[in-house]
């Protein structure tokens, strides 16, 4: 996944996030950001140890990056969840 993914992502959830006024939604919002960019620099980083063909920093990071992009994707699950049961939300469905 490259740059433009997190870019399309991030303003299509601050786009989302102006809807809710919720300090659980603040919570899982600030989190799946942090979560967000933890994960882009972690596979910039693996990208450029693959160039390089760094073979011992490619297998630090390899599940470094997995695990980071799973708290990505339970994240947004979370946000999906706490959306759907505590606003009605059905976004995405
Ligand atoms: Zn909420």
């Amino acid at each position: 996944m490259g740059c433009q993914h997190y870019l399309v992502w991030s303003v299509f959830l601050t786009m989302l996030n102006q809807h809710c006024d919720c300090v659980e939604c603040d919570r899982l919002w600030s989190d799946y950001k942090a979560a967000i960019q933890a994960a882009f620099r972690l596979d910039n980083k693996l990208s450029i140890a693959e160039i390089r063909h760094d073979s011992a920093v490619v297998a630090t990071l390899t599940p470094e990056s997995r695990e980071a992009a799973r708290l990505r994707l339970a994240l947004r699950l979370q946000i999906l969840n706490h959306g759907a049961e505590a606003h009605g939300h059905s976004a995405m469905n």
